[in-house]
């Protein structure tokens, strides 16, 4: 095998009166990327400064997750307003009912939500 070369954090940290490379192990030696609209920065970081790095995000990073909440919840809040709540064993018995194929588990696809919704109008 050939010898890989390992990364070490390229992060400065002060040192003293001087700054220096932190140089700790690169976890995996898999570098760190942030993507932000076009542009990619890929990063060595430590697990220290992946850390530091996520939340210094934080205040974003948990805005993001509150989106992707928010647009799953979209249908599902929709008629839920109008009609009350459904689950979605309701959604695969009705499924099922029309002769489809479903999954006992996991997250439906909204797809078909929307079909079970737009049934019961
Ligand atoms: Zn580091």
């Amino acid at each position: 095998m050939a010898d890989v070369v390992k990364k070490a954090c390229d992060v400065k940290i002060r040192r003293g009166s001087k700054k220096v490379a932190c140089g700790k192990d690169v976890p995996n030696n898999e570098p760190t990327s942030v993507t932000i609209g076009t542009t990619k920065y890929v990063m060595d970081l430590c697990e220290e400064h992946q850390g530091a790095l996520m939340s210094a995000l934080e205040p974003y990073t948990s805005v993001a997750s509150d989106v992707l909440q928010r647009r799953g919840n979209v249908v599902r809040k929709a008629i839920q307003g109008k009609r009350g709540a459904f689950t979605t064993k309701d959604v695969r018995n009705w499924l099922k009912q029309q002769g489809r194929e479903v999954t006992e588990t996991g997250r439906l696809p909204n797809d078909l939500i929307q079909e079970y919704v737009e049934a019961h109008q």
